[in-house]
């Protein structure tokens, strides 16, 4: 197999959560190119349908369905959904699905910090066991790819949010114990941790944003979205077929200093 032709996800199917914009989109959409087909599931089943038409037009095969990773029901009905409307297992998994709800620690709504944790932490866990348990049952091989952030690593605050720093932290962990708990079914499990990127969820375009998270990167700019495609088709592939367990930083050098 060439270098290039490692990268391919030619005939896999893919699940990228909360792909219905910002990077779960440009990380459906990097996939999709790889060749693989494409489900997409968030809350809101209008905007999800409406990213798959965009994936679709662009001649990728893809599948939109409503689902809140909060839920393990909700996901298995999901990740059944998917499997069934693309032809096979999910056998590529990008838990991207995330949320933020700013708050000091003194003053957050008990009820928000759950919200954060079950979104961004029981999330992974669940959408994580529903493929898995399929490829074990299935006898495949497959990747997942979490969305962590480099807030794990450190407290940059232009609005603070204990909640969502834990949470990010709880997904590495999270990823480096089913890497070694899954190794033996041929489940590979990485992550990424993202720097600023401009997205609804992160708008660092505006101006009370500069000091604190563009200018101490060491590329001085955010990222876009479509910058993150890239890593995550690589750690979904052959290509990467040594990695498991990783974190992987695309912060443009945030953490450097
Ligand atoms: P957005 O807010 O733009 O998108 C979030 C996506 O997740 C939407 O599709 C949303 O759809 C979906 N989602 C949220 N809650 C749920 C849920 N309970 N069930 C299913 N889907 C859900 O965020 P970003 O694109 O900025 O972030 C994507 C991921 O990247 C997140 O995990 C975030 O923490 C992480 N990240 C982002 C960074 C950035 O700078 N942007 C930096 C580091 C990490 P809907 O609301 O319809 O459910």
């Amino acid at each position: 197999m060439g270098v290039l032709d490692s990268f391919s996800l030619a005939g896999r199917v893919a699940l990228v959560t909360g792909g219905s914009r910002g990077l779960g989109f440009a990380i459906a959409r990097a996939l999709g190119e790889a060749g693989a087909a494409v489900g997409l599931v968030a809350r809101d089943g209008a905007a999800v349908a409406s990213a798959a038409e965009s994936l679709a037009a662009l001649g990728i095969r893809t599948f939109a369905t409503s689902a809140d990773v909060r839920s393990a029901s909700s996901v298995d009905a999901a990740v059944s959904a998917v499997s069934d409307a693309l032809g096979a297992p999910v056998s590529v998994l990008v838990n991207n699905a995330g949320i933020s709800i700013p708050g000091r620690a003194l003053e957050v709504e008990p009820s928000d910090w759950s919200d954060v944790l079950s979104t961004n932490l029981d999330g992974v866990f669940h959408c994580s066991r529903a493929v898995c348990s399929r490829l074990v049952a299935a006898g495949m091989p497959g990747t997942i790819v979490n969305v962590g952030s480099m807030s794990a690593f450190i407290v940059n605050q232009p609005r603070w949010q204990p909640a969502y720093l834990a949470s990010k932290a709880a997904v590495h962990q999270l990823t480096r114990a089913l890497a070694a708990e899954w190794a033996p079914h041929g489940v590979r499990v990485n992550a990424i941790a993202p720097g600023y990127f401009l997205t609804e969820q992160s708008p660092v375009d505006q101006p009370e944003f500069r000091a604190t998270c563009v200018e101490p990167a060491a590329l001085k700019r955010w990222g876009e979205p479509h910058e993150l495609g890239p890593a995550v088709t690589f750690l979904a592939s052959e290509a990467s077929s040594f990695m498991t367990g990783s974190i992987v930083v695309i912060d443009g050098g945030f953490t450097l200093f």
